[in-house]
């Protein structure tokens, strides 16, 4: 009988390898003077942690670690609050799989 372990989600993303291309953040938070619905939004609903809102009322993002989900493409669209395209070749999230 296979014994079943449980991992938590933070485990399993730990088991995700990035290459960081530096300098050069593939997603960036538009300026603004305060935060709007959506950037709020987007501190909650980022599966990897990338947005947090900073003491000086402003929604920052650390894209080391997307997984490159989309959601927050998505929930912002096109024209929203961040500009957002997927890392160059050969840089982004390596996925392991097993
Ligand atoms: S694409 Fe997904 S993982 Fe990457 S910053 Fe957006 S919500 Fe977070």
């Amino acid at each position: 009988m296979k014994a079943i372990v449980k991992q938590r989600v933070e485990d399993k993303l730990y088991q995700n390898r990035y290459l960081v291309d530096p300098g050069r953040p593939h997603i960036k938070v538009l300026k603004h003077p305060y935060p709007t619905r959506n950037l709020l939004a987007l501190t909650q609903v980022c599966p990897a942690k990338c947005y947090q809102l900073n003491d000086r009322g402003q929604v920052t993002i650390v894209s080391d670690g997307c997984l490159e989900c989309g959601t927050c493409h998505v929930l912002c669209g096109p024209d929203g609050d961040i500009k957002w395209t997927y890392p160059q070749g050969g840089f982004g999230v390596l996925f392991k799989f097993g």
